[in-house]
């Protein structure tokens, strides 16, 4: 088989990487082990504008929303689904301080956050003390929809192989590479956090992230809003929320953790007034990166072996946005934006 690349994984880095491939008219197949908990699959799938106690806007938000939403719609309207929705947050303040901050933010800036009209209007499901804010406009993404729709999408064309990439058989030549019958003019690694040990890219400054939800039925709870309270409850299916989740640094192993399950459980008993039942623990990693940024492009010494990885905690807004950069970048030369782009760690990788 000769064609023009292999994408190594079908998260929603090579979602949207063999997307944007398919309307370039490039060749690929994509290579995908198909594993039940991997980031994208476990994740909850909200874009949310703003973060941290002190309620900033994330990077290039102003940019990647617009963006988010022109792409999820177009894919949708591609694969015929609905995968993305709005779904503002009512962010319940934990504390009188977060809600000063909240309050003092939004008498600067209004972009994103707004107040309620009525502070009571969530006393008869959820327990809260000191008022809600809302953060407005945020999007859901059904990741579990839209994977399986551009995977059934890439089986239909026999552009998709479900097995382990084993990089032991990859041959690198100058002008094409090899793997086992196939042979391409490159390859692009979307592997997540399997990457970190990629023998091309492991020295990129990645930092493993672990993150737990669990999947909860609560009947009778409206679907319209993601719910904050330190943990997020999001809507997920009818009656069916996903609620989570953590950001650890350290950690044992990529198993949901029963610590976890007991906090989250006792986070229900707490905050939720209705009867709910635990349907699911899963957990993952997060390809996050130390300077929270992604590492996008090719290889500065192997100029047929790329990247779209690093997308951290945002990769819902971030991943759309840099696969279509990469493929600018093949077909018409652009340059990948240098804070994303893998040259910044051209010594790096040298070594
Ligand atoms: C609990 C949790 C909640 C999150 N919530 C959000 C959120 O609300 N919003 C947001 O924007 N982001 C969120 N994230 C982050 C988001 O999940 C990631 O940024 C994103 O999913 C990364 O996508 P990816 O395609 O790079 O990696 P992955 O989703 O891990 O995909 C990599 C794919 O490559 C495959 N693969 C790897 N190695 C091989 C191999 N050798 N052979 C074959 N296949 C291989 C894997 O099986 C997998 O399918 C969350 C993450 C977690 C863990």
């Amino acid at each position: 088989m000769q064609i023009d690349f292999i994408i190594v994984g079908q998260g929603i880095c090579g979602t949207f990487l063999s997307w944007e491939m398919q309307k370039a008219n490039l060749s690929f197949v994509v290579i995908d082990e198909d594993k039940p908990f991997t980031a994208t699959k476990v994740a909850s799938g909200v874009i949310n504008p703003v973060t941290g106690r002190r309620i900033v806007k994330t990077w290039m938000i102003e940019d990647l929303m617009p963006f988010a939403w022109n792409a999820y719609t177009s894919i949708g309207s591609d694969l015929n689904i609905d995968c993305i929705d709005q779904k503002n947050i009512i962010d319940f303040f934990p504390t009188p301080q977060m809600k000063l901050a909240f309050e003092g933010r939004f008498e600067k800036d209004q972009q994103f956050l707004s107040l309620p009209k009525d502070e009571n209007d969530w006393r008869d499901k959820i327990n809260y003390e000191f008022g809600y804010g809302i953060i407005d406009p945020c999007y859901w993404i059904d990741l579990q929809l839209l994977l399986q729709a551009q995977r059934k999408n890439l089986i239909s064309k026999n552009q998709l192989i479900t097995d382990h990439f084993d990089i032991t058989q990859l041959q690198v030549e100058d002008n094409k590479i090899i793997y086992k019958e196939i042979t391409a003019s490159g390859i692009i690694f979307c592997d997540g956090a399997n990457g970190f040990s990629n023998p091309y890219f492991k020295n990129l400054p990645y930092g493993a992230n672990k993150g737990e939800a669990l999947l909860v039925e609560i009947k009778d709870m409206p679907s319209a809003n993601i719910l904050k309270r330190g943990y997020s409850l999001v809507p997920w299916k009818e009656n069916i929320f996903w609620l989570g989740s953590t950001y650890l640094w350290e950690f044992e192993n990529a198993d949901p953790s029963p610590g976890f399950y007991q906090f989250a459980k006792n986070w229900l008993t707490q905050t939720v007034k209705l009867p709910f039942e635990v349907l699911d623990h899963m957990a993952a990693i997060r390809p996050a990166t130390l300077e929270r940024r992604p590492f996008v492009g090719f290889h500065p010494q192997h100029k047929n072996i790329g990247i779209l990885n690093g997308m951290g905690t945002k990769g819902c807004s971030l991943s759309p946005f840099f696969a279509k950069q990469l493929v600018e970048n093949i077909i018409e030369a652009k340059p990948v934006m240098p804070e994303a782009s893998v040259e910044r760690f051209a010594k790096v990788l040298a070594r």
